[in-house]
């Protein structure tokens, strides 16, 4: 019989940061010239959000379990490369991975010019396909004040 699927979701937000020097990361595309994101690592929470999903469908708990933010190892940590480890475990565990689908609410910056980096980007960590989304969030509650950004995503995934 074949596997049934197994399906996951991420959901991530951090806040912008007030620190000039701190720089926009996002599906592993640094932005120049915007606004950086709050967190103990790079703050990329595509990466976290993607991360999360994978983790969940295969039921291996969160990123936060798998790399606390308490760490000193993973702070300014490249999320990419967390990433990358995560889709290892996944397959440790047996699972082929489908696709991840990532959707990014933030009102700036505009990521349509970057978006086919941050999925070449997402889908090179986990090596199965990731697309990624944009939609505003509307003016409405703090990310629509642009207090920060906030990214979901779904992952499918089966026993290999
Ligand atoms: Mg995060």
């Amino acid at each position: 019989m074949t596997a049934i699927p197994r399906v996951g979701l991420g959901y991530d937000v951090h806040p912008f940061s007030d620190d000039p020097t701190r720089p926009f990361v996002l599906g592993g595309v640094t932005f120049d010239g915007e606004r950086g994101l709050t967190g103990h690592s790079d703050a990329d929470a595509a990466a976290h959000a993607v991360a999360d999903a994978l983790l969940g469908a295969a039921g291996l708990g969160d990123i936060g379990q798998h790399f606390p933010d308490t760490d000193p190892q993973w702070r300014g940590a490249d999320s990419l490369v967390l990433l990358r480890e995560i889709a290892m475990r996944v397959r440790a565990e047996g699972f082929e991975i489908g696709n991840v689908d990532c959707t990014v609410v933030t009102e700036a910056p505009k990521l349509a010019p970057m978006r086919e980096q941050m999925q070449r980007n997402l889908t090179d960590a986990i090596d199965a396909p990731v697309t990624v989304k944009a939609t505003r969030p509307e003016a409405l509650g703090a990310l629509g004040r642009g207090e920060g950004l906030a990214c979901l995503a779904v992952a499918i995934i089966a026993q290999s």
